[in-house]
């Protein structure tokens, strides 16, 4: 994709968190199965759902774009999951596991961030307000998940890893 403008960093930009939010979709559910606290596998889950959300979020803005759904390759939500997936199963002791998954669960939640956070503000920018509005709602998701796992993280499964 050539990329002269705002607009088309922006465009480029909705594809690359389309890919990472339809890997998530395929990578949180093998978290939850791997992880051994429930609750840290009902948060993985809860989040889930959630992402669900967040792909058709996504495919609403490309139509109100008038453009179709497409997702581009994002090495950084790649090279996120790989470290995720190795750790996950390199480590033997559980409550360890638990700590490193909650560790690469927030890794995407920062990435997810970065990226709502960018896309909010370049929506607004280039007049796109309903756009906006939607990518909003779904930030605020992300952060929501990340708070969740820094309080299941606080709580229990450092000090049981400890
Ligand atoms: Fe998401
Ligand atoms: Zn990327
Ligand atoms: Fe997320």
């Amino acid at each position: 994709m050539k990329i002269t403008n705002l607009e088309d960093l922006f465009n480029h930009t909705l594809e690359d968190i389309y890919f990472a939010e339809t890997k998530l979709v395929k990578a949180l559910p093998k978290m939850a199965k791997a992880s051994d606290s429930p609750a840290l596998a009902k948060a993985f889950m809860g989040h889930l759902e959630e992402t669900k959300e967040h792909v058709t979020r996504l495919e609403q803005v490309f139509e109100k774009l008038g453009r179709n759904a497409k997702a581009t390759e994002c090495p950084a939500i790649k090279g996120i999951l790989t470290e995720g997936d190795e750790l996950m199963s390199e480590i033997k002791d559980a409550d360890t596991r638990d700590a490193a998954m909650i560790a690469a669960g927030q890794a995407a939640e920062h990435y997810e961030i970065t990226r709502y956070g960018t896309l909010v503000s370049w929506a607004k920018l280039l007049g796109h307000k309903d756009i906006a509005t939607i990518l909003e709602k779904t930030l605020k998701e992300e952060y929501g998940a990340d708070d969740k796992l820094t309080k299941l993280a606080e709580g229990r499964l450092n000090k049981e890893a400890a």
